[in-house]
């Protein structure tokens, strides 16, 4: 209970400092994302240990605050704070929570609108007349800055109604679009001011300025998404939140026009995943969607919580930062023999899948993080990207946090762990390592090498494990019976097995080179080695200058391929890989080839062409590209000289574009690229 006790009020203390850095200073400490989850950590503990809750706890209270230096004023209706569920499950649970309070044959009409990431306003009009603009403070008093608000062009100062109610509350958001934030930002960074961290603390400190003349020129804009008609004497009476939002409309508010009247969860959903999808299309930001029960008389049967209206909720989009904590550094051996070590992370969910594991990458990565075992750690994943650990949240550390220290040892065959000087990477350096061995198997059968079906990580570990493979070069000594006797290995899998390994003597040099696994040797460099080199043997006596004569070889990767074939255990592989032919020279190939390799000649749009490539490609991958060059009789390379034929351009080119610009090489793109290929 002690070890609970301390860390639900280390969980309160980082909160608090988060909130006050937020709602007060506009400067956020952390990812609103890394808060929610914190949050949510914070009120499932006390949530299993009641006795534990105290008042002052941030799970009891409004997060925001009322700042000095504007009146306090108190709201005439109090204004909450917004339930979150971070995914659709999490919403079909808050239909649960209520379903039964209301009548079986019920049917819910729900309002989808988007969470507009702004700042709360709560607006009076007595009359037609803006009397009152407020923030919303904790909700039950906020600051009064009507001076300010007035300046806002979308919020209308008299209503647009011919005898409007004696008196109406609205409420909304003010927002900055990112133009104007990022123009704001620029000119605070001009007069050597800080910068806002995002739109909404910019909306925040714009709405605090003291001189309203400042507040006009920062063009603030107001989404309007709440209507209270507190005296109506003109009757107007909405009954649902969508007339209500309509009715807004008519009296002149902006109202934000991506909303959606939804009969079921079925279109919620719907509506949730299309936003997420086109939400980096808006000009605003937005953090996900709020889902209200459409009608007032369905609001009113389900009522309040002490900080959420029941009939509300916010559907917050995929984050891509969340804390979780590293309960253990465990670390891998590659297949160069690096040692990396891997987070072993309590799994949490990060932009749609379930992660356990990150890279820590080395040593030196570990230092520069500060990270210790059993600290809580924001864990980011952008795009396809294997995820990373960006931050230590150094005040949830527990006193029983350990740091970390690399083994002397490789985990996997015992023998002395090295640090060559000037590399961040520690090393196992025994050729024979288990380890090393697997990775290279693995890597030796993969697609663009001697692409080996069936010789996937599962297989390899058993070969090796059952001690059937010391080498690569054994694959080729494999035989049918002793592979039956692996676990869940049968006969026709072991002769599939042994036939398709056999079948990889013919892929041709170039693979043959790559699938070796030299450091810094991938598939475009080894292209291009096999080419100057047409048998092993000339690249295995070239100098490291005649390395770096090829084009696209620097210094590094001549280095690594000199020293790699100065290794006696390398020299023997190669050998044994030649007795089991191998293929080791381009001479099978140019004897295929015909003397003529014109275009006429072989009816191939690319023949004899050479491509470099830059950027991301739409409609391909580069390996497809590739593939697809290659099949056309053409070839590409890494890096543009003046025997390149054509550079083509993906998005966000390179500095190779600049170099076949001073060389006069051609540019494609990917449209002229496929018209070349397949005509228009
Ligand atoms: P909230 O921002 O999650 O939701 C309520 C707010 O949503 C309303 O007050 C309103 O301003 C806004 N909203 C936008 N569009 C709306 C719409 N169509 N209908 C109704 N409301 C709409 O809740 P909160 O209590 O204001 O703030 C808590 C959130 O603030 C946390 O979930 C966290 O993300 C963030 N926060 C972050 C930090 C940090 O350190 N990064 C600290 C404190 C709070």
């Amino acid at each position: 209970m002690k070890t609970t006790e301390e860390w639900i009020n280390q969980l309160r203390r980082q909160l608090q400092r988060a909130n006050y850095a937020y709602y007060l200073q506009d400067n956020p400490i952390m990812e609103d994302e890394v808060y929610d989850r914190l949050y949510r950590q914070l009120q499932a503990l006390e949530e299993q240990y009641p006795e534990l809750i105290t008042p002052d706890s941030p799970t009891q209270r409004l997060g925001g605050g009322v700042a000095e230096g504007f009146d306090s004023v108190k709201h005439n209706i109090p204004l909450y704070s917004l339930e979150n569920a971070f995914d659709l499950g999490e919403l079909a649970q808050w239909v649960g929570r209520w379903q039964g309070q209301i009548g079986e044959q019920e049917t819910v009409e729900y309002v989808c609108e988007l969470k507009i990431d702004g700042n709360a306003l709560a607006l009076t009009y007595e009359n037609g007349i803006l009397v009152r603009g407020v923030t919303r403070g904790d909700g039950e008093t906020g600051e009064d800055i009507t001076q300010n608000v007035r300046t806002i062009r979308t919020i209308p100062l008299r209503l647009g109604l011919e005898n409007p109610p004696a008196r109406v509350e609205v409420r909304g958001e003010a927002f900055l679009p990112h133009k104007i934030f990022q123009k704001i930002n620029q000119a605070r960074a001009d007069k050597g001011e800080a910068r806002f961290a995002n739109p909404r603390n910019a909306t925040s400190g714009t709405l605090r300025q003291f001189d309203s003349k400042i507040v006009a020129k920062r063009q603030l804009d107001f989404f309007a998404y709440t209507l209270y008609i507190v005296d109506d004497n003109r009757e107007l009476n909405p009954v649902t939140q969508a007339e209500s939002l309509s009715l807004l409309e008519e009296m002149g508010f902006k109202v934000n026009p991506n909303r959606q009247v939804c009969q079921s969860l079925k279109e919620v959903g719907d509506f949730y995943q299309k936003w997420e999808q086109k939400r980096g299309q808006l000009p605003y930001d937005t953090d996900g969607v709020v889902v209200k029960i459409n009608s007032y008389a369905l609001q009113e049967k389900l009522g309040f919580t002490q900080k959420f209206p029941r009939w509300a909720i916010a559907i917050k989009f995929p984050a891509e930062e969340v804390p979780t904590k590293l309960k253990e550094i465990a670390v891998n051996v590659g297949r160069t023999g690096a040692v990396t070590p891997l987070a072993h992370l309590e799994p949490v969910s990060l932009a749609g899948t379930t992660v356990q594991k990150a890279t820590l990458h080395n040593t030196d990565f570990i230092a520069q993080l500060g990270v210790k075992i059993g600290d809580t750690v924001v864990v980011r994943k952008a795009g396809d990207i294997i995820p990373e650990i960006v931050r230590v949240l150094p005040e949830l550390r527990p006193k029983s946090a350990k740091p970390f220290t690399m083994p002397k040892e490789c985990p996997e065959c015992g023998s002395r762990l090295v640090r060559p000087e000037g590399e961040a990477a520690t090393r196992c350096v025994n050729v024979s390592c288990p380890a090393i061995l697997r990775g290279s198997l693995v890597h030796w059968a993969s697609r663009d090498a001697m692409d080996i079906n069936g010789l996937g990580e599962k297989m390899v570990e058993s070969l090796v494990s059952n001690q059937l493979v010391k080498s690569v070069a054994d694959l080729y000594d494999l035989t049918v019976e002793p592979l039956t006797q692996l676990e869940r290995v049968g006969e026709t899998l072991a002769t599939a097995l042994v036939n398709a390994i056999a079948q990889s003597k013919e892929q041709p040099w170039p693979r043959v080179l790559y699938g070796l696994g030299i450091r810094y040797v991938g598939k475009v460099n080894a292209e291009a080695l096999a080419d100057s080199f047409p048998a092993v043997e000339q690249l295995a006596n070239a100098s490291v200058k005649d390395l770096q004569a090829v084009e696209g070889i620097g210094e590094e990767i001549a280095r690594s391929v000199y020293q790699w074939f100065r290794i006696e255990a390398n020299q023997a592989l190669v050998q044994q890989l030649q007795t089991a032919g191998l293929n080791f020279s381009q001479e099978t190939l140019q004897e295929t080839s015909s003397p003529d390799t014109s275009q006429e000649a072989t009816g191939k749009p690319f023949e004899g062409k050479k491509f470099v490539l830059t950027g991301k490609l739409e409609s391909f991958s580069r390996t497809e590209a590739q593939r697809l060059i290659e099949q056309a009789g053409g070839k590409v390379t890494a890096s543009v000289s003046s025997k390149t034929d054509y550079l083509l351009v993906g998005d966000k080119g390179g500095s190779k574009q600049k170099k076949a610009e001073s060389l006069n090489v051609p540019q494609i793109n990917e449209a002229e690229f496929k018209e070349m290929l397949w005509g228009k």
